[in-house]
Parts: structure tokens; sequence; C-alpha cells
């Protein structure tokens, strides 16, 4: 899945996702990424949120939309793309075996992502294009 986030000079946040699902799936299989609340969810006032990784894991916590309501009680994007990760951790006894990964954006322009295994990575562009340091694109639990 590729997901974007983004926020403009007037702080209005925008998203999208697009995905080629799973490999082996099944045919008909519909994903997370194109229910919104799932693999994506913007909210203008509060921020946005996008997943990657298993999706059927992160429909059955509306991943997203949790990240985006955990903003709004006043977290992080940080700490509620952690939240949003430990609840799926939390009902899964073979979490090790799949990947759930997020990010997120909130109002002030404050960007985070989370996912527990390796390999997951974000790239951050200012207004002039540049890069982020890309040592902060993965957050080891
Ligand atoms: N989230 C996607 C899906 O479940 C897969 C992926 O992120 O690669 O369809």
């Amino acid at each position: 899945t590729i997901g974007m986030l983004a926020i403009d000079k007037h702080g209005d946040i925008s998203g999208a996702c697009t995905t080629s699902g799973m490999a082996y799936k099944v045919g008909g299989r519909v994903g997370d990424s194109p229910i919104i609340g799932s693999g994506l969810f913007i909210d203008n006032e509060v921020g946005g949120a996008t997943a990657t990784g298993v999706g059927e894991e992160v429909i059955k916590t509306v991943g997203s939309f949790l990240i985006v309501e955990l903003m709004r009680q006043g977290k992080s994007p940080l700490e509620a793309c952690k939240e949003a990760v430990q609840r799926i951790v939390s009902k899964n006894k073979n979490y090790k075996d799949f990947q759930v990964g997020f990010l997120a954006i909130n109002k002030q322009g404050e960007t985070a992502s989370y996912c527990i295994h390796p390999g997951f990575s974000y790239s951050k562009y200012d207004i002039n294009g540049q890069s982020n340091n890309p040592s902060d694109s993965y957050v080891k639990s």
C-alpha cells in the first residue's frame, strides 16, 4: 500500500492511498485501503491517518479512524499510531506473523509512523521538497 497525507499552507489536510492488496488473495477480496476509516481517514478539524499491512486486521479496528479519534482526544500522532497498533496486537496472539503500520498527521503538521516490524518506512517532504531524516521513519516498540 502507498498512503499519502498532506497539509497545505492553510492547514488543510488531505490524504490518499492505493494498494495491490495482499499476495495470493482470494478473488473478490476487499482490503482496508478502499474502506474509508480503515485504510484512510481524514478529518480536517483534527488530522489524518493511513494504514498498510494486513487489511483484515486494520478493518477490524477501523484503524485510521481510531487514530484520528485518538488525536481528537489529545494524543500526538505517534501516541495515536502506537495505540492503534497495540489494539491490533492485543487482539492477536499471532501478531509477530503479520505486519500493520500506520502514518498520521495532525492539524499542527506533526507527523509520525508506527510499526513494530522492520522494513516500514515513510518519506516526509516540506514545502521545498526536502526529505526528512530517514531514521525518523521507523519506530521500534
Ligand atoms: N493493506 C493492504 C490490503 O490489505 C495490503 C498492503 O498494505 O500491502 O489490501
